[in-house]
């Protein structure tokens, strides 16, 4: 006998399961509108060469504008608060409060027990890419980082660059290490999941210069990769494989300070005032 969907009058099924009562998902799109268009101050811009890792810092209240600098190039983020790394971006809350490729007006959410906005996308010159004939959403929060371990458990081979290795190494200035690096944004990636439920990519539709914008709510800690699988427009693991460096090109990273006028009225986000006690009552010194 099939099983059945159960639902009320009130909600569909399909309806987003996380909707807030309290205004917590609601974002002020002219403040952001107005901040990506501020005059700003170039403070830092560096390319990231292929197949390697850079770590950077945004401070609060500055844009960070990830840039293709010579053609279509997957870009593996990772985010972490500048001055707590146990505070870093949870993809999965994000996927659920945001939506599972993100864009413009989409905030990317820290883990428990902080969970508040460390950073709201301000500009995405991708926003029109949509859902293509597959199925397919560009800024991928579906999909990890591409890693040597599970390169050697499917190929059988070592290989020293894959992402979470470029970001392992971009982060050890900063007292970070491998247990640090964590789920990624895949910044013009194009990803869904198939008639089986599995997960694909496809070929980056990025062009030279098209960019991907966000916010810093908080001081942040950043760090990409420039993925070894280039555009990803060939296959890496399985029969079909071959080595796709030829599709590989270098990412640029530009961080800008807006006019101070422009950010009146913002304030960094709190975490939610949870206690953290879970229920749990305070210990009490036996007493006669
Ligand atoms: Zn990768």
């Amino acid at each position: 006998m099939p099983h059945e969907t159960r639902t009320t009058e009130a909600m569909k099924p399909t309806d987003a399961a996380y909707q807030s009562s309290t205004g917590a998902l609601d974002v002020d799109k002219d403040f952001y509108r107005s901040i990506a268009e501020a005059p700003a101050t170039l403070v830092e811009s560096f390319t990231i060469p292929i197949r390697s890792g850079q770590a950077w810092e945004v401070p609060a209240g500055h844009l960070c504008r990830i840039i293709e600098a010579e053609g279509p190039q997957v870009g593996d983020l990772n985010i972490w608060s500048r001055h707590n790394p146990r505070e870093r971006m949870w993809a999965a809350k994000t996927r659920q409060l945001q939506a599972a490729h993100v864009t413009t007006f989409d905030r990317l959410w820290s883990t428990l027990p902080y969970l508040r906005p460390l950073a709201t996308v301000t500009g995405d010159s991708l926003g029109d890419y949509g859902i293509d004939s597959d199925g397919g959403r560009v800024h991928d929060l579906l999909g990890s980082r591409c890693d040597p371990y599970t390169n050697r458990l499917l190929s059988g081979e070592d290989f020293d660059f894959h992402c979470h290795s470029n970001l392992t190494r971009a982060v050890l200035p900063y007292g970070l290490t491998e247990f640090d690096v964590h789920d990624v944004l895949n910044v013009f990636q194009v990803t869904g999941l198939n008639d089986e439920d599995k997960y694909y990519n496809k070929a980056c539709p990025a062009q030279k210069g098209d960019y991907f914008e966000f916010f810093a709510e908080i001081d942040l800690l950043c760090a990409l990769s420039t993925c070894p699988g280039g555009d990803l427009s060939i296959r890496q693991w399985g029969p079909e494989s071959r080595d796709p460096l030829e599709t590989c090109r270098p990412i640029t990273i530009e961080v800008r300070r807006p006019a101070p006028s422009y950010l009146e009225g913002w304030s960094q986000p709190e975490p939610p005032p949870y206690q953290g006690r879970h229920g749990m009552p305070s210990p009490q010194w036996p007493t006669q």
